[in-house]
């Protein structure tokens, strides 16, 4: 599970997380919503070690985050990130994609790391494409490569940062018919999302951030039909 304590993070002069307190347990499905500029990528990103904070602490399993390189890189490794804009290697294929941190991170021999990613290509249901470069590929067929991908380490959780937002609307179905399928294997996940619809069927805790603070959580239920903060009410409003 995740521990989350005090975190502050300041690009320069620019305070852009305050005081964030999140657990998140093993299994949890968190949705992670608010305005644009509130802080939501900046929170997953430092969770997933890709971005360095100035105080609080995050635990991951136990392990701290952002003490040294060594910790980081191992916290960094139980997590799984899918970015909005895919961040597919174009030079490589699908195949070559998944596989690729399964030999160079994990030092597994080609064919078993190619076993797993065919594994995993299967789950989100485009093994078909494994020689396939994500050129060929439409945005959502390359953001279920891009979840595959993280799959194959075998993360403790998964983090999205609005995985559908660059996509066009008849693609985001696929995309989020697959996240529905991870949660319902018991998948950890924290999604940026502004998918409503999504967020009803498989959040079990709404975070509402505004200006760098978490300023409500609650159940999916009762953000929906009584968000106890005027501005989460605001935004509701405008989304739904
Ligand atoms: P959006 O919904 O638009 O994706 P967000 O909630 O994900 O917004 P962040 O991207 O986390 O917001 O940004 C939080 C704040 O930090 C914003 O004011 C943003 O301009 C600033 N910021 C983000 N990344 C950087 C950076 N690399 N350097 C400086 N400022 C940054
Ligand atoms: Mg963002």
């Amino acid at each position: 599970h995740v521990r989350v304590d005090g975190l502050n993070k300041w690009f320069g002069a620019l305070h852009v997380l305050k005081d964030i307190d999140l657990t998140i347990r093993a299994g949890a499905r968190i949705v992670v919503c608010g305005p644009s500029g509130s802080g939501k990528s900046t929170l997953i990103r430092c969770i997933n070690g890709l971005e360095p904070f100035q105080k609080g602490t995050i635990q991951l399993d136990g392990i701290a985050m952002g003490r040294n390189t060594r910790d980081t890189a191992m916290a960094c490794r139980l997590t799984g990130m899918v970015f909005q804009s895919f961040n597919l290697f174009p030079h490589l294929t699908v195949l070559a994609n998944c596989t690729l941190a399964l030999r160079r991170v994990l030092l597994k021999p080609a064919r078993e790391a190619e076993e797993i990613a065919m594994q995993h290509l299967t789950a989100v249901r485009i093994p078909e494409k494994a020689q396939a470069y994500p050129a060929q590929l439409s945005g959502g067929q390359q953001q279920r490569v891009a979840i595959a991908r993280a799959l194959c380490l075998n993360p403790r959780i998964m983090l999205f940062d609005e995985p559908t937002s660059a996509l066009d609307p008849e693609m985001i179905k696929e995309v989020l018919d697959v996240m529905i399928a991870l949660a319902k294997t018991g998948m950890t996940m924290v999604c940026v999302t502004h998918e409503m619809g999504f967020a009803r069927e498989i959040a079990d805790e709404i975070v509402f951030m505004d200006d760098g603070r978490i300023i409500e959580r609650a159940s999916s239920e009762t953000f929906f039909s009584a968000a106890a903060h005027p501005r989460a009410r605001l935004f509701l409003d405008t989304i739904l």
